[in-house]
């Protein structure tokens, strides 16, 4: 097979959806997995992050292999965001894929498939490679005459000045690759451009006329230092193994990445590829990184998509799978048997359950402030208490929701900090479910059935 493909593009959707959960940087527990009231984003729901901990702690003890967790709760009491707590707790590299049961119904690919996509999507792969590397110190450089077409600049002067402002490593095969045979020594300045990424290299003096097209505002420049130039570097990427899927798939290629339009992966090119990354492993090369897979609305599953769990739980590399329900006792769907959660008895037994409860006011007050900060809007103090008060009597997704259009309103009538009349203005623009339901019932006649 073809050396395979690397890239660190992520999916743009799964950004967009994870949105919601930026502000959520960990469970916020200390080194005795005690939850701290608020920390690294997370608030209240106590005993459940600390049972998340000590999922985490047996997970890294290899105490609980084959074995997934249960999150039953609430719509909006933080279901995805201890997930997603767990994920990031394990580092930042971690990878963290969701989805909602009800996405694996598509008519673009079987519901197997789609499973395991997203299965792939939590296993990363830590790639090593050595590469030749430049360091250098990031200078200024300043002009003694303003650049001027023409015989004047082939003579113009310009001037360094080198500042202690970073050190650039990283840049180094890219710039050997750009600098071709030109051998760069000590003390040489390169010139990169931020923008369009092309390097010159200027050497020691800047009398030539083609280092004003070096210079602009997006230029930067770069002062090898004495001593050895070029050195070996150890470079990490990590990707996850369904985009290293995604990009040797000959039928999707690269843009799948991007657009999320990836259809179904063949079986062969799934088996080349774990065969290359357990070579990979073997050399000391790569290592796997288990994540987070986190699949909502379990209950939409059916029996099938529960078989399959049931033995991808047994893979060595299956990351940890989070489910969560809201429902109670419920038919598996598929069968005419009932369970609870709507979940198998063979696949319940494998589970951890945790449960999470509502939010009491103080807490949504609490939550509201982060993700205010985390969205940069600034809110009144009765601002504040009003939001709070319509997250306790609606939901708190909806009152999260509210703080982006509210911020839109503000802007609109050129405030700078969000009022109580954004917040109701709002309020009134977007129904929340009781209001919506209230008002399909009062209109429903002139609704077609
Ligand atoms: P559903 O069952 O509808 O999927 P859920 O239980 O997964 O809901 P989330 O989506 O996690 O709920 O929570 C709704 C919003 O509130 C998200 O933006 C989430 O990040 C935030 N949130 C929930 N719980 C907490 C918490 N304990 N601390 C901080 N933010 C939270």
């Amino acid at each position: 097979m073809a050396e395979l493909k690397l890239s660190e593009s992520r999916d743009l959707t799964r950004v967009e959806r994870i949105g919601a959960h930026s502000h959520i940087r960990g469970l916020g527990l200390d080194s005795a997995l005690e939850p701290r009231a608020v920390s690294e984003g997370m608030v209240g729901q106590a005993p459940a992050r600390k049972a998340a901990g000590v999922i985490l702690q047996m997970i890294k003890e290899g105490k609980i292999a084959g074995r997934a967790v249960l999150l039953a709760g609430q719509p909006g009491t933080g279901k995805t965001a201890i997930a997603m707590g767990m994920a990031k707790s394990l580092g930042q590299e971690t990878p963290f894929a969701m989805m909602a049961g009800s996405e694996l119904f598509s008519l673009e690919m079987s519901k197997t498939e789609a499973l395991m996509q997203a299965f792939r999507k939590a296993i990363g792969v830590r790639i090593k490679e050595e590469t030749e590397v430049i360091e250098g110190e990031v200078v200024e450089v300043q002009i003694d005459r303003p650049a001027v077409s023409g015989a004047a600049a082939k003579t113009g002067k310009l001037t360094m000045k080198t500042t202690e402002m970073e050190t650039v490593y990283d840049l180094g095969a890219k710039m050997i690759e750009a600098l071709g045979k030109e051998k760069v020594q000590s003390g040489d300045v390169i010139a990169i451009d931020k923008v369009s990424g092309k390097i010159t290299k200027l050497g020691r003096s800047f009398a030539r006329s083609r280092d004003y097209d070096a210079v602009g505002p997006q230029t930067k420049f770069v002062q090898c230092p004495d001593g050895e130039l070029q050195k070996r570097k150890e470079v990490v990427h990590c990707v996850t193994l369904h985009e290293i899927d995604v990009i040797n798939s000959r039928t999707q290629g690269f843009l799948a990445l991007f657009t999320g339009d990836t259809g179904e992966i063949r079986a062969e090119v799934r088996e080349q590829i774990d065969t290359k990354v357990a070579e990979w492993r073997e050399e000391g090369k790569a290592e796997i990184v288990p994540g987070v897979l986190f699949i909502d609305e379990v209950h939409m599953l059916d029996i099938e998509c529960f078989s399959f769990l049931n033995r991808a739980l047994e893979n060595e590399m299956a990351p940890i799978l989070v489910v969560a329900t809201n429902r109670g006792i419920t038919t598996i769907r598929g069968t005419n048997y009932k369970s609870p959660h709507g979940i198998p008895i063979d696949l319940l037994d494998r589970l951890l359950i945790i449960t999470t409860q509502p939010y009491t006011e103080e807490e949504i007050r609490k939550i509201l402030d982060i993700r205010s900060q985390e969205e940069d809007v600034e809110m009144s103090e009765d601002a504040k208490v009003l939001l709070t008060k319509i997250g306790v009597e609606t939901s708190l997704r909806y009152a999260i929701h509210l703080i982006t259009s509210a911020a839109l309103a503000c802007q609109k009538r050129k405030g700078k900090i969000v009022e109580m009349e954004d917040i109701s203005r709002v309020y009134q623009l977007f129904l929340d479910i009781k209001r919506s339901t209230q008002y399909l019932m009062e209109y429903q006649s002139q609704y077609m059935f």
